[in-house]
């Protein structure tokens, strides 16, 4: 059972419809309950795939400016616990693209819009076999 803030629900939602077509990205940042990440902030990064073009169906992160939030966030008593990204035209289903660079431990919210007025978060975790499980969100109302 992942738990997500309402808050980093929220800006994780309005950060993948803004941009929209193209896939956007960014951190989770939380704690670790067990195996199951709590959400408490993301943090928009930049889709710095190399082809524009292609950054409607691919998305990178660009490591430096990964490492520095990642030491912001550390500062601010948060680990880096997952990836969120859209999938601007489909569903919130992992793609093998997605699959062959997921790390284990870390969780991975991925925005569907299937229906572009519903954007649907759905959360992946590697299982011990490198296949992607669902995870339950639950939402978790306390402020940041
Ligand atoms: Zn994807």
């Amino acid at each position: 059972m992942i738990q997500l803030s309402a808050q980093a629900r929220q800006a994780m939602l309005a950060d993948c419809t803004k941009r929209r077509p193209e896939e956007a990205c960014g951190l989770m940042l939380g704690s670790m309950d067990g195996d199951e990440a709590v959400i408490r902030r993301v943090v928009s990064m930049e889709n710095v795939w190399p082809v524009a073009e292609e950054r409607l169906s691919r998305y990178a992160l660009d490591p430096l400016a990964q490492m520095r939030a990642e030491q912001a966030a550390v500062a601010d008593g948060l680990d880096l616990v997952g990836i969120y990204h859209s999938h601007p035209r489909g569903p919130a289903a992992p793609s093998g693209f997605d699959n062959d660079r997921a790390w284990p431990r870390y969780t991975y919210i991925i925005v569907g819009f299937e229906d572009p007025a519903n954007p649907a978060p759905r959360a992946w975790v590697l299982d011990a076999d490198g296949t992607f499980q669902e995870h339950q969100i639950k939402l978790a109302n306390e402020a940041e």
